[in-house]
């Protein structure tokens, strides 16, 4: 008989799990806390508007390609490679920066700004691959069974990298670029990580090669949404069940092995192998109570930022505006020093548009335009009161539309939003940090939460919360590893 797998959540981590075992023969149940799929990678349509809630595109296609070969079947998705990957804007400014791939293209966006631009781009990206190309192997893509053996493979990563491991992400950044523009375009991903460039590490200019060179952006035809609603339908053709509104709250287990979750209703769920896409870290606190994860140890632990997200239907269009949108302030090294716990930086706040409906007609009714703002704010444990986010909200619009020169107040015709609340409440997501636990050396690689129970042997967890990290491609590599060890143990 087949082992039965119950699988808690229902993020790209759990999906892409599911569908890794239900491909091997195992008996998939997912039981999930919302009423739809997704996780953060989920979706509002009202209105005839659709909105990605949370990611709005997707980097290394490969990864989700190798998903795919893995369990014998294509891509189920369409994705569209963005050109530019997105512009840049800076308060005051009518000069919007265009980040396209091609480096003469982009070098042109520096003329008069940053001389010998693509000189300097070149050396820098160099160095980028060689980071990417001398790790992605060993620090990334690898189950680690203890601390020693994870230090041990680090070992293993040429030498020549250490002085890197002893700067930031900016100071790695301003060693190659001169002008503030240059400075702060280069380092705007770092804060795709959920931190600031001035608290990651410089390991992390990876995701500049990433980015330009070796794998660019993606877009999802249809909607970021459609990678989920695929992943359902592959995952239904090898009758996998979904439980939804079953929120796992307890357990029950003998000896060193799971028995069965509970959830809030009392239900039980019982199943030979146990698979946990919710946050790893708070998972075992608030369900397991292990103590080394109770909220004093959480707290102390290095979070994300929140996000302050707001999804709007306009009934106008907005050609002057891209797929992708960053629009800075003047104040980058102050702002990057407070976002994280300062909620006055929401007075001027840096903010990210993403318009879905420019590639997909379908997402708004003709004539309109479906927008998605994200706001970086504070996580809960820096600011619990958001009574103030529709104050917080006008002034961003009112910013936008002076941005792009149209007023687009007097055309909203539907707007919903999320705060750090709303995250934590619908996701559990700790303290509503958006991106989970951060990535600052000790809590990446064997320090991160382990894909694997301390105590439960037939228990494993999947997810950007565990190995190797946030972000949907992590997410799909996540659970090649997870699964690895559930073929291990069974
Ligand atoms: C605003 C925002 C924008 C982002 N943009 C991008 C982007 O553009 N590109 C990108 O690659 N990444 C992006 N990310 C990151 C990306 O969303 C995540 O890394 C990824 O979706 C995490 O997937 P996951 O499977 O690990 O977890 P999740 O998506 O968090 O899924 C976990 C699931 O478990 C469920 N659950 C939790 N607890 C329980 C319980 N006790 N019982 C039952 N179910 C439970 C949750 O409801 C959820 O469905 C963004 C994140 C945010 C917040």
């Amino acid at each position: 008989m087949s082992k039965r797998v119950l699988i808690v959540g229902t993020g790209l981590g759990g999906l892409s799990t599911g569908l890794r075992l239900a491909s091997k023969g195992f008996k998939v149940i997912f039981v999930e806390k919302n009423k739809q799929p997704g996780g953060r990678l989920n979706q509002i349509k009202k209105d005839g508007f659709t909105f990605d809630v949370g990611p709005s595109f997707f980097s290394m296609p490969y990864e989700f390609e190798e998903l795919a070969n893995d369990c014998g079947i294509k891509i189920p998705f369409e994705f569209i490679e963005l050109d530019p990957l997105y512009t840049v804007n800076f308060s005051g400014s009518d000069k919007m920066f265009f980040l396209y791939k091609d480096i003469d293209k982009l070098s042109e966006q520096f003329n008069g700004i940053e001389p010998n631009f693509k000189e300097k781009f070149s050396a820098y990206i160099k160095k980028c691959s060689e980071l990417y190309n001398d790790t992605v192997d060993v620090a990334i893509k690898q189950n680690f069974n203890s601390i020693p053996t994870y230090l041990w493979s680090l070992l293993q990563v040429n030498p020549k990298h250490l002085p890197v491991l002893l700067k930031s992400f900016w100071q790695q950044v301003n060693s190659f670029f001169d002008s503030k523009e240059a400075r702060q375009i280069v380092s705007l991903i770092a804060f795709f990580l959920g931190r600031t460039p001035f608290d990651t590490n410089a390991i992390y200019t990876l995701l500049s090669y990433i980015e330009f060179v070796h794998a660019g952006y993606y877009n999802v035809k249809g909607g970021m949404y459609a990678i989920v609603d695929s992943l359902v339908d592959e995952l239904s053709k090898l009758d996998v069940s979904f439980n939804y509104e079953t929120e796992i709250t307890d357990f029950k287990y003998s000896k060193n092995k799971l028995t069965s979750f509970v959830d809030k209703n009392g239900g039980y769920w019982e199943a030979d192998v146990f698979v946990v896409n919710a946050d790893a870290a708070s998972f075992r606190g608030s369900v397991f109570k292990r103590k080394q994860f109770a909220p004093y140890k959480l707290n102390k632990m290095s979070w994300t930022m929140g996000y302050l997200t707001f999804y709007i239907g306009v009934n106008v269009k907005l050609p002057q505006v891209e797929h992708h949108n960053y629009f800075l302030g003047n104040n980058y090294e102050e702002y990057s020093r407070d976002v994280m716990k300062t909620p006055g930086t929401l007075e001027k706040p840096y903010y990210y548009v993403n318009v879905v409906s420019k590639h997909n007609n379908d997402c708004a009714p003709d004539g309109c335009e479906a927008l998605f703002f994200v706001c970086p704010v504070p996580n809960l444990l820096y600011k619990h009161d958001w009574t103030d986010k529709n104050d917080i909200i006008t002034s961003i619009i009112a910013d936008f539309s002076e941005r792009i020169k149209q007023d687009i107040s007097k055309n909203i015709v539907f707007q919903t939003v999320y705060t750090p609340e709303d995250w934590q409440n619908q996701f559990n997501l700790y303290k509503g940090a958006g991106l989970g636990l951060s990535h600052n050396m000790l809590q990446i690689g064997a320090f991160r939460p382990k894909n694997f129970d301390e105590k439960f042997i037939n228990t494993f967890y999947v997810g950007a919360s565990t190995i190797p990290g946030a972000g949907l491609p992590m997410a799909v590599i996540s659970s090649k590893l997870a699964s690895e060890r559930i073929m291990k143990y069974v």
